[in-house]
């Protein structure tokens, strides 16, 4: 049987640096767990730019679309900001998540216990928190005709239009029920289906879709509520669905609550493909970071957890995953952080490499 494929695509900025430290991670998991994958690396954003004169090769795209999953740095950089919007790195990305059509985003906010005096809120309402937001990210009001800034009588009227048919809702239900499956079977679906008519047939088909998941305790909540429980009580939701729109919200309100932006992972995901696997490109949540880059200050955590994201949504490792997040909780516990994980309580300083490092033998003595 040949091994499952990883795109790597590594990025600009402190993108290299921090997936430095996931090969030494995926390496672990072969050498030791048997868990071999066949790896092959390429450029994207500003540094495909640099060679191709364009931030995603059509080769490049060509192989996202085949690996088993793709697993990216980040890309950007200021010596790009002035290059013409449609070579700009970002647009690499967006290529990728377009042409892939990941319509699923899984942003998780899952709170270290070492890290929870990080949270803007009480230390008892976050310790041990693990969500899953899953936003809808290819329909809804960012993409909704018409839309446009229009002449109407003596003054200027915005517009953009909510729209959603009922297989853009079935299909990211459908991936938020399959995720609840695999966690505490529990969902909460956001809308307003009070005040908006695409909130009620969001609500209508979401309940269909949990016909075929009956084991999935399906709860449904207005977004505007749901954002005021998310900062009351946030360890009351496993899964949590929304739309483009309430997502994009909800999902920085959720990651925020956990503290730093180091630590963040996420996941987009598409329909499922020939094998069974969901098309997917994982990523950590931050940027290239240029004020650190090359100093081996980056935080690779964000990176590692979202190879962990990998293991659990694409392969089905989710033991492996757990062990990994565990090798995690572990160095953090014994006080290890880099320069952004530093609070006022201290700690033990290490490098981009020396936190690798550390998580690899947290997994070693995990065995
Ligand atoms: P950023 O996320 O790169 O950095 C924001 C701040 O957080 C910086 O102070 C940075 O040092 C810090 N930071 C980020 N990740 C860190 C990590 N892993 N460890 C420690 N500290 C970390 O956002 P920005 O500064 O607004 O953008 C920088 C560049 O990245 C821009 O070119 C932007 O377009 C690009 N960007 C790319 C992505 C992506 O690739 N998905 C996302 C956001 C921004």
């Amino acid at each position: 049987m040949t091994n499952p494929s990883l795109l790597i695509l590594p990025g600009d900025g402190i993108g290299p640096e921090v997936m430095t430290e996931v090969r030494k991670i995926i390496d672990w998991f072969g050498a030791k767990r048997g868990l071999a994958f066949d790896v092959s690396e390429d450029l994207v954003g500003g540094c495909a730019y640099d060679k191709h004169g364009t931030p995603l090769h059509d080769d490049t795209m060509a192989k996202a679309q085949d690996a088993d999953a793709v697993l990216l740095g980040a890309v950007g950089g200021p010596q790009y900001d002035t290059l013409d919007f449609s070579v700009k790195p970002e647009r690499g990305l967006l290529r990728l998540r377009k042409e892939m059509d990941l319509f699923s985003n899984l942003r998780p906010a899952q709170c270290f216990d070492a890290l929870a005096d990080f949270s803007s809120l009480k230390k008892d309402v976050v310790a041990g928190l693990d969500i899953m937001i899953v936003r809808e990210l290819t329909s809804g009001v960012y993409f909704g005709e018409p839309r446009g800034i229009f002449d109407e009588g003596n003054e200027r009227v915005g517009i953009n239009t909510q729209r959603y048919t009922e297989s853009e809702i079935a299909r990211v239900a459908r991936s938020a029920f399959d995720l609840a499956m695999k966690r505490d079977k529990k969902l909460c679906s956001m809308e307003k289906a009070n005040v908006m008519e695409s909130g009620i047939l969001w609500r209508e088909v979401v309940t269909e879709v949990g016909e075929d998941y009956p084991e999935v305790e399906l709860s449904h909540m207005y977004a505007d509520a749901g954002a005021m429980q998310l900062t009351r009580w946030p360890k009351q939701f496993d899964v949590i669905v929304t739309d483009n729109l309430f997502g994009d919200l909800l999902s920085d309100l959720a990651a925020m609550l956990t503290g730093s932006l180091g630590m963040l992972p996420s996941a987009s995901l598409g329909a499922p493909m020939a094998n069974g696997r969901p098309k997917a490109l994982y990523e950590p949540v931050h940027g290239s970071a240029p004020d650190i880059a090359g100093q081996g200050k980056a935080n690779p955590i964000a990176c590692i957890l979202s190879f962990a994201m990998a293991l659990r949504y694409s392969f089905n490792q989710g033991e492996e995953a757990a062990r990994l997040e565990g090798g995690i909780e572990t160095v953090l516990a014994n006080g290890l952080r880099t320069a952004d994980l530093m609070g006022p309580e201290g700690g033990t300083p290490v490098s981009t490499s020396g936190m690798g490092d550390a998580i690899v033998a947290a997994l070693d003595a995990s065995l």
